[in-house]
């Protein structure tokens, strides 16, 4: 079944890539980030840019699904888990954007606390020079 969907997918590319063979160089960074990410070893900017650009390049979405399907069905065959890969993949991105929009509201949240922490300081110093 795995090898099967990935053959699709590989002759699928193969099409693909004869019709446009110069991915632009926003693909070619992104497809260099799929095995940071599936490891995930990137760093907020790049999942950032990486979830983005997925979303609208069909390119990248299938060089990842290939590199998921390659690294994941692999280890799960060999577990003898059922599995739906696809899915799978999709709810690993989605819980990406997720973590990615907390992690910002939470910098944010603290970008505050510091801001107003500091102005407290400025205004006591204040109080106490012109009191
Ligand atoms: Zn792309």
């Amino acid at each position: 079944m795995i090898k099967l969907l990935v053959m699709e997918k590989g002759a699928g590319k193969g099409i693909k890539a004869a019709k446009k063979s110069d991915p632009s160089n926003d693909c070619k960074y992104i497809m260099s980030l799929i095995p940071g990410y599936l490891k995930g070893e990137l760093t907020l900017h790049e999942a950032k840019r990486f979830t983005r650009h997925l979303k609208h390049c069909d390119d990248c979405r299938e060089e990842i699904e290939i590199s998921y399907l390659l690294e994941e069905g692999i280890a799960r065959v060999e577990s003898g888990e059922t599995i739906d890969l696809h899915a799978d993949l999709q709810r690993m991105l989605e819980g990406t954007e997720t973590a990615i929009q907390r992690l910002i509201q939470f910098r944010t949240a603290v970008y505050l606390m510091e801001s107003t922490a500091v102005f407290v300081l400025i205004a006591c110093v204040l109080m106490m020079v012109f009191r």
